[in-house]
Formats: C-alpha cells, sequence, structure tokens
C-alpha cells in the first residue's frame, strides 16, 4: 500500500540511483511519472537503459503496473556548448584545485530540478523525486541535502507552488543503496536494476563483471564496485 496519497515525479537517467529512486517511488506513491534529460551527454547509453528499466520493473511487480505513468523526455543541449566537461566531452576526468571532478556539470542538477518543477505543475504532480547523495558523491555541490532544501523553497517561492523534493538516498553509501533495492522488490529487483542500469561515465557496456556493466576504472565504475563488493560481504554468498 502507498505511503501517500499522492502522485510523483522521478528524476530518471537510467543509472543505478535513479533505477532506485524509481523503485522506492512505484512503492510509496499511488502514481508516478518519469524524465529524462538530454543534455549533450558524451554517450547515450543510460537513455536507452531507461526504456527497458521501465518497462521490465513494472513487469517484476502487478501492483506497480498501475502506479507507473508516462514518461518524458526533455531537451537541455545548451548544457553541453555552456560547460566543458568530461560528462559532455571527450575530456580526461581529474580533480581540479577544488577537488571537484571534471566529470561535474555546473548547475546541472539545479537546472534538472526546476525544469521537472515546471513540468510537474503541468502535470499535477507535487512530490519530485532525484538519486542525489551525499554520503559517497564526488564532491558535487549540488547533490547536497542543503542545496536541495533551499532549492524546494525557493522553487515554491517562485512558483507559488508546494512541491516536495525527495532525496531518498541522500544519507546511503552504494550497499546501502543495494540493501534499499532488495527491501523494495527482493532478487528479482536487485538482478533488474544490476544488469539494466548504467554508471559508467565512459559509456562502455562491453563487458560485465559482477557489478554490472562498465569500463571498470573510472570514479563511478569504481564507486559501483566497491558498493556491490561491501553488499556481497555482508549479506554473505550471492548469486546473481
Ligand atoms: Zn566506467
Amino acid at each position: 500500500m502507498a505511503t501517500f496519497s499522492e502522485s510523483a515525479l522521478v528524476l530518471f537517467s537510467g543509472g543505478q540511483d535513479s533505477a532506485t529512486c524509481l523503485a522506492w517511488a512505484l512503492t510509496h506513491f499511488k502514481y508516478v511519472e518519469t524524465v529524462g534529460f538530454h543534455y549533450g551527454q558524451r554517450h547515450a547509453i543510460e537513455m536507452e537503459c531507461r526504456s527497458v528499466l521501465r518497462k521490465k520493473m513494472v513487469a517484476l511487480q502487478p501492483t506497480w503496473q498501475h502506479v507507473l505513468g508516462d514518461d518524458h523526455l526533455l531537451n537541455l543541449s545548451d548544457l553541453a556548448g555552456l560547460s566543458e566537461t568530461a560528462l559532455t566531452r571527450e575530456t580526461k576526468i581529474e580533480w581540479d584545485k577544488q577537488g571537484l571532478p571534471t566529470t561535474f556539470v555546473p548547475g546541472r542538477n539545479l537546472l534538472f530540478f526546476t525544469y521537472a518543477a515546471i513540468l510537474a505543475g503541468r502535470r499535477n504532480l507535487r512530490h519530485i523525486i532525484g538519486g542525489m547523495c551525499e554520503t559517497d558523491y564526488s564532491g558535487y555541490p549540488d547533490c547536497r541535502d542543503d542545496t536541495i532544501k533551499a532549492l524546494q523553497t525557493t522553487l515554491n517561492l517562485g512558483m507559488a507552488s508546494h512541491f516536495v523534493l525527495h532525496t531518498p538516498l541522500m544519507w546511503m553509501d552504494k550497499a546501502d543503496e543495494w540493501r534499499l533495492t532488495e527491501d523494495l522488490g527482493g532478487k528479482p529487483l536487485v538482478e533488474l536494476i544490476n544488469h539494466e542500469s548504467h554508471s559508467c561515465y565512459l559509456g562502455q557496456r562491453d563487458e560485465y563483471h559482477d557489478w554490472g556493466y562498465g569500463c571498470g576504472h573510472c570514479p563511478a565504475c569504481e564507486l559501483r564496485r566497491k558498493g556491490w563488493e561491501t553488499y556481497q560481504q555482508e549479506k554473505g554468498i550471492y548469486h546473481v
């Protein structure tokens, strides 16, 4: 039974975090829509994972079939031209003097939530869910809890609205996230997200590892591998 009797919009990229958020939202809300963004990513792998995840996720749980509604794709392609980052062009992934990696796209999450709020207002969806996380993030300032809370206030003031921004992964590490996934949908959901979600910054899906597809070396793959290994160690042997 849903915790909330209202409707929600999930920022859904096709990565592990947003896939977990979608399962969380399908469990807790009575109706859920998804939104994805084209922002000039240097690879489109995540976008391809989106429709597969949506389709296979609702096939896992009959109740989710009735909860999942429309999917929306919004174009923010100007973002790639405005920012020079390793996510939008062939730049090496490294860290600057402030400790921020070149994968940081300034303002990206602020834009995502703002666009999502405009869409949510039109679609009459009050709750907006994002996979931002402060625990083992790469230092992205727009993933911070304070940033999201301030943005919720700003959006509600600026749009005379009453949106609630949810970030269910905010205080979880990647191992916690897998445990949450297991709570939400058991082993089948863990297997589905492991196989069909995408995290690798380089967009590689040629090689499958225990923890999913990816190059195995970029910061996103490293984080995902460590999280999976910790999750496995804590729960004992588990065969995917
Ligand atoms: Zn990678």
